[in-house]
């Protein structure tokens, strides 16, 4: 198959959780395990467009900062 980004002919490839094409590992700017079954890449593409890479770096495992900020 070809890659969705580059056109590069690939055997492997990982989907954009963003523009949901499927995409070499050249492509892939950043990958981030959630849990055992759920891995969320991101594109170079997606990487370059603000709102995008927030949204991927907000995909994190229950931030332990939340419970730092909690008052009591
Ligand atoms: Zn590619
Ligand atoms: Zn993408």
């Amino acid at each position: 198959m070809l890659c969705e980004r580059c056109r590069k002919e690939i055997h492997k490839h990982e989907t954009c959780n963003y523009c949901k094409r499927k995409i070499c590992v050249n492509c892939v700017k950043s990958s981030r395990r959630v849990s055992k079954t759920t891995r969320v890449v991101i594109c170079k593409d997606d990487w370059s467009k603000i709102p995008n890479r927030k949204a991927f770096k907000a995909t994190e495992v229950k931030p332990k900062r939340e419970e730092r900020e909690r008052r009591y």
